[in-house]
């Protein structure tokens, strides 16, 4: 059966989204104010990454117990004796949402992620885009459920990302939401002010915006400029982490999203959780994707999406221009 906007899966989705995202949001004000750890030091991307994985798997589970969860991290390396003030700190966060959490539950809600890619499960990214939070830019929350290979349900909180472009002093912090067959929405930081969203009518290659990662590993950025010279595109390309390059597209502020694989490691297989998510909604507000052969996005396979080679995004109407010039 599909599912609408009551459906249970939603809901449940929704609540995780959003409780994990005010977590991350509080550690990430904490260290802002607080200063105590140092800017190289990663502990407070592991602390966000470990307590949203923990919630969010908790919250799934406890409502829809036979679903797998498809996960980035497990507790191995949290339950070593070495980590136990990082497992505190985590056990700390989660309970200002989960009262009355211990560590040994923090630890094996973590543990609820597997690699079981199955008929039906849940692909969770806790954190995309960690050099985004730790330089205070974009990151997103990324769940998707997917069945008989195919997204069915995809949202990603944004917690920092402005929800209007003409706005940027308002509020920050956005949830996108999409379902199969039923649209893709914005609402803000707590799931209220929903509205459709659609992705830009251009139809001239020329006045496209491309998106694309900020880390140059991660893409080959000196292609995607000379793709830009190629359909004469002058205005500059908007760099941003993680999946909210997904959101941004479906809400039509760019238009072609580029994902060419970068030369650094041109055999990168990416990860299912990494555009789960963000692929479902792009495609309910009107958007294509596939992968930059023009493959559709295979999730049925395994974590890694091995049948593909990088990802682009478009508006739809531009896609198979895009790709043709991609074939240079
Ligand atoms: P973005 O913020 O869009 O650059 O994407 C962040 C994601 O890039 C992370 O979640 C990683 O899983 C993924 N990633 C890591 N290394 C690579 C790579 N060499 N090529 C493409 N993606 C990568
Ligand atoms: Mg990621």
């Amino acid at each position: 059966m599909d599912l609408d906007q009551n459906s249970p899966e939603v809901v449940t989705a929704l609540q995780a989204a959003i409780k994990a995202s005010a977590l991350c949001e509080k550690i990430r004000m904490d260290l802002a104010a607080g200063a105590t750890l140092l800017k190289s030091d990663r502990s407070p991307v592991t602390i966000a990454d470990f307590g949203s994985q923990a919630m969010i798997c908790k919250m799934i589970r406890q409502k829809f117990p036979h679903d797998a969860i498809v996960a980035e991290e497990d507790s191995k390396e949290l339950r070593r004796p070495d980590c136990s003030r990082i497992l505190d700190r985590v056990t700390d966060y989660v309970n200002a949402f989960i009262p009355n959490s211990s560590s040994e539950e923090v630890c094996s809600w973590i543990d609820l992620g597997s690699n079981s890619v199955t008929d039906r499960f849940w692909a969770l990214d806790p954190i995309d885009g960690t050099k985004g939070f730790l330089r205070g830019d974009q990151y997103a929350i990324a769940l998707a459920l997917i069945e008989r290979g195919r997204v069915t349900l995809g949202i990603l909180a944004c917690p920092n990302l402005y929800t209007d472009i003409h706005h940027l002093t308002g509020e920050k912090g956005c949830l996108f939401l999409a379902l199969k067959g039923r649209g893709a929405f914005q609402m803000d930081r707590r799931g209220a002010d929903k509205r459709p969203i659609c992705v830009s009518k251009a139809e001239i290659p020329s006045e496209a915006i491309i998106t694309e990662s900020v880390e140059p590993d991660h893409a080959d950025h000196l292609t995607h400029q000379r793709l830009a010279e190629k359909l004469n595109i002058s205005k500059p390309s908007l760099r941003m982490d993680s999946q909210a390059k997904y959101g941004i597209l479906a809400r039509g502020e760019v238009t072609l999203y580029l994902r060419v694989p970068s030369s650094a490691e041109p055999g990168y297989k990416e990860n299912i959780w990494d555009h789960a998510a963000g692929s479902i909604i792009a495609e309910e507000a009107g958007g294509r994707v596939t992968d930059v052969l023009g493959r559709p996005l295979d999730f049925s396979s395994g974590i890694k999406m091995e049948k593909n080679q990088g990802i682009f995004v478009s508006n739809g109407i531009l896609h198979e221009v895009v790709l043709k010039a991609l074939e240079m």
